[in-house]
């Protein structure tokens, strides 16, 4: 119970949002002197990716003012700024076992996904909640199983003074990165490659309408699936 802080946990409805990182805005952008990365731009105002992974390997890609993501006051593509804000930098890892390699999209993806889901989970909870539950939402981590793997996740959570009632949380596992899982407790009862990353992998083009209704698609399926366990079961999850 030590990990629940429950004079901290603000109401639901009033929940501390995680946006993504947005382009840096002014009045603090980082100009170099380097290509963009950016698809179609041609400035050449590029700062290198600053990110560096555990086997001391830089981002090769560089970002302009308009195009770069900003993290604690330094420029990254848009993956690793999600990856460091996952995790905390080089300097600040909450990884505990050193960064993620520089290809690991999982901790990424785990944010993205959790980012767009979190309102509709939110309002799933809402229901399921009974007087006196609390609501939590923990930030991505990485989750080391006794077999060695690691997989990273964000869960939403009720709970009250007597532990964990309601479980949900999303996860990739690093061995099979491009797949997004959710569970129910300790139920796994969703397991996709999103339809955006199926389409990079064949190389598609995507019209961004197109990309838009398949993402909702995606999403729909992954928390009808979800529903669907907590209508079913009478257990706590
Ligand atoms: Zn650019
Ligand atoms: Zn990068």
């Amino acid at each position: 119970m030590g990990l629940f802080s429950r004079k901290s946990d603000p109401p639901l409805g009033a929940l501390p949002t995680a946006p993504l990182p947005q382009p840096a805005a002014p009045p603090q952008p980082l100009a170099g002197e380097l290509p963009c990365s950016a698809k179609g731009c041609s400035n050449t105002t590029g700062v290198a990716c600053s990110y560096v992974d555990r086997r001391n390997r830089r981002c090769r890609t560089a970002w302009c003012p308009e195009h770069q993501f900003l993290v604690n006051g330094k420029c990254y593509c848009r993956r690793h700024a999600n990856t460091v804000d996952a995790v905390g930098d080089q300097e600040h890892t909450t990884y505990g076992f050193a960064m993620p390699d520089l290809s690991n999209r999982a901790p990424s993806l785990v944010r993205w996904v959790a980012n767009d889901i979190t309102d509709r989970v939110e309002e799933i909870l809402e229901r399921y909640r009974t007087p006196g539950e609390q609501y939590r939402r923990e930030r991505v981590h990485a989750v080391r199983s006794v077999d060695g793997s690691v997989r990273w996740e964000v869960t939403w959570q009720l709970f009250d003074h007597t532990g964990s009632r309601v479980r949900i949380s999303i996860e990739v596992r690093e061995s099979s990165p491009t797949t997004l899982s959710a569970r129910v407790g300790q139920l796994i009862v969703y397991s996709e490659t999103p339809p955006w990353i199926l389409h990079r992998e064949r190389n598609e083009e995507m019209v961004p309408e197109t990309d838009v209704r398949e993402r909702d698609m995606f999403y729909d399926m992954l928390l009808k699936a979800v529903e669907e366990h907590l209508k079913d079961s009478d257990e706590p999850y």
